[in-house]
């Protein structure tokens, strides 16, 4: 789902995406004139490649995510400690953009299977 910058109200609004097994939901708040907070829970099972034995096994996601939603260029100001912003240039927040960057946050991760899960 998309949503304009200007429809977000300053108390929340609902929103999520939902592609192949993962949910992104959650709740976007406005931050600041050109930021948009969205926080929210990425769900799902996706399949992955055990980073130490490197057999494919099912992981389940279910991961509290922060994002920001900046309407055009970002500018880092000192002192500022929002660190996952991304950047939107046609006045609309994409979810299902969020949701992707996310997802890829998260698979860059290390993630272990069942069986190398309990050797450690
Ligand atoms: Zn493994």
């Amino acid at each position: 789902m998309t949503i304009e910058f200007k429809k977000i109200p300053s108390l929340g609004t609902r929103f999520e995406a939902h592609a192949d097994s993962i949910h992104f939901s959650g709740e976007a708040v406005k931050h600041s004139k050109t930021l948009v907070k969205c926080a929210g829970v990425l769900e799902g099972e996706i399949s992955h490649v055990c980073d130490r034995c490197a057999e494919a096994f099912v992981l389940k996601v279910n991961e509290a995510v922060e994002v920001f939603a900046s309407e055009g260029i970002y500018h880092d100001k000192e002192n500022d400690e929002l660190l996952n912003v991304v950047e939107f240039f046609d006045g609309v927040i994409d979810f299902n953009l969020l949701r992707e960057s996310e997802l890829e946050a998260f698979r860059s991760d290390y993630h272990y299977c069942g069986s190398c899960e309990t050797d450690n």
